[in-house]
């Protein structure tokens, strides 16, 4: 697929390393679509995996085992000399994690300034340990180089834990006379000028970013919304037309590239998988598949739930709301409190509407298998995807790739990436309650003809732009796609 060897530079390695019961140290996979798609490509290029084992210095050796021969995964293939891990002391890897990355970058990317903290001792954490994934980087690149003097390595660079990683790699790269290509992709939104202002630090983080060659996002307004900033912060020269920014005499393009799901695989998902267990077969399904985080408005999705049953009662012990709350940054007060108040809120709305035979709101809060979600996806009338601000949301995706039997109907949030080019959603505003009540009705009471033709469309564009699509896209943009990848897709 693609033409040089490719570094990929994220914060988590495509496995963690975890002890067995017998105390050896094993991979153990993470599924998802992003690591299913890239592995692959670092493993035919003979390419490289910078980023952290799951393990801190205190507990680790640095060393990386072998797959295990049985091991299906994507990651399989990838031998333990291509993965370099980065290993921090348990205290600086907090600060830039959750001091940093968690309590700065992830609410105010989100546009929720209100819930960001700006500290300048985390802020310097997060510089110390970009650099010390930049080192490691720098340290990938020479391993191929020298292996392979012709070729020039493709550096790709993942989310906002690493934005402040470039030009130090650029800077030893040149030193060093080591040629690279170098790339970044921003995994959730960009706010807008009046948001990314609040930060301190703004100009050297906008600095860090433009380091690369080519910076990708989701969507074109993240994409303005980053020249904007450009122009604005650092005076650089813009053309919006071309989207490119320059800077320091090199001009760097930016990308709308919206990522996706490895379609057939979810397909292939919800043709094999049992079906649902409902109360009776007439039951509508509602669904929500969340990690439990403020950004995705659970609370207000919940809320508007109830404004249904109060507003529509036609609707009481025939349609059940299912809820998939994925538990995560559990160690966090303001997650623990969320969760505190969904499970009042669920608890308050079962206790008023439930009758001998049925509960207005099944909810699961763990993680469920792909195969479990793939039949829930499959057999959900409604799909309920409302963030407050998403950059993407694959869930919106992986429900419509399912839905291989009765057409469902998608209810999405402008406020996604998804809902840019997911037209045939029904769009609501989740803050919205009573017109949210109402899209759902909507959706439960749509006609056959509408859903399928609604649905026929929605998953026509996902299949073919799925996230080999968005893969090909990328290395498009650094002159990178092999030419055979070309005729193919
Ligand atoms: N997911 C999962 N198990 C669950 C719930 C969700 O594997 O029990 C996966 C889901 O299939 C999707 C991902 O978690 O691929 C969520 O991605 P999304 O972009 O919607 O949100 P994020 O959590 O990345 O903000």
């Amino acid at each position: 697929l693609s033409t040089s060897p490719m570094v990929v530079v994220a914060n988590r390695l495509p496995f963690i390393l975890a002890k067995d019961s017998k105390g050896q140290l094993v991979r153990k996979q993470c599924a998802g679509g992003l690591v299913t798609a890239v592995a692959p490509v670092v493993v035919e290029t003979e390419g490289l995996w910078v980023g952290w084992s799951g393990l801190h210095e205190e507990d680790s050796t640095g060393e990386i085992p072998e797959a295990d021969p049985n091991d299906q995964s994507p990651t399989a293939g990838l031998k333990s000399k291509q993965v370099l891990p980065v290993c921090l002391p348990k205290k600086k890897f907090d600060d830039y994690y959750n001091g940093c990355c968690n309590a700065t970058f992830w609410p105010l990317f989100h546009s929720m300034p209100d819930r960001a903290v700006f500290q300048a001792d985390k802020w310097e954490a997060y510089r110390q340990v970009n650099e010390e994934f930049a080192m490691l980087t720098v340290e990938a690149v020479k391993k191929l180089v020298n292996s392979n003097p012709e070729c020039i390595p493709l550096v790709w660079l993942h989310d906002y834990h690493l934005m402040m990683a470039a030009n130090t790699i650029r800077e030893r790269c040149d030193e060093l006379g080591l040629p690279i290509k170098m790339a970044f992709f921003l995994h959730i939104p960009f706010p807008s000028w009046d948001i990314m202002r609040l930060f301190p630090w703004d100009d050297e983080l906008l600095q860090g970013i433009l380091g690369c060659d080519s910076v990708g996002f989701h969507v074109e307004d993240y994409c303005l919304n980053f020249i904007d900033c450009c122009q604005r912060r650092l005076g650089c020269r813009v053309d919006r037309q071309q989207m490119l920014v320059e800077h320091n005499n090199r001009s760097v393009s930016v990308h709308p590239l919206p990522i996706s799901i490895p379609y057939e695989r979810f397909v292939n998902l919800a043709e094999k998988a049992p079906q649902v267990v409902k109360n009776h077969d007439q039951e509508q399904l509602l669904l929500g598949v969340d990690r439990l985080d403020y950004t995705k408005g659970l609370v207000h999705r919940i809320k508007a739930f109830e404004t249904l049953l109060q507003k529509h009662p036609e609707h009481i012990e025939h349609v059940t709301f299912l809820q998939v709350a994925v538990p995560s940054r559990t160690d966090v007060k303001e997650y623990q409190e969320l969760k505190e108040e969904l499970d009042q809120l669920i608890g308050r709305i079962n206790g008023q509407f439930s009758t001998p035979n049925w509960s207005p709101i099944r909810y699961i809060y763990g993680c469920v298998s792909q195969d479990q979600l793939a039949a829930f996806y499959r057999d959900s009338s409604v799909a309920v995807v409302t963030p407050l601000r998403d950059g993407m949301n694959l869930v919106a995706k992986e429900f419509v790739a399912c839905q291989t039997g009765e057409p469902g109907v998608l209810i999405l949030s402008p406020f996604a990436g998804a809902g840019t080019t997911m037209h045939e959603a029904l769009l609501v505003n989740p803050y919205e309650t009573n017109e949210f009540a109402e899209v759902i009705h909507r959706a439960l009471t749509m006609p056959k003809d509408e859903r399928e033709l609604r649905m026929k469309q929605l998953r026509r564009r996902e299949r073919e732009r799925d996230v080999n699509f968005w893969l090909r896209s990328f290395l498009k943009t650094v002159d990178c796609l092999s030419d055979d990848s070309v005729t193919q897709g």
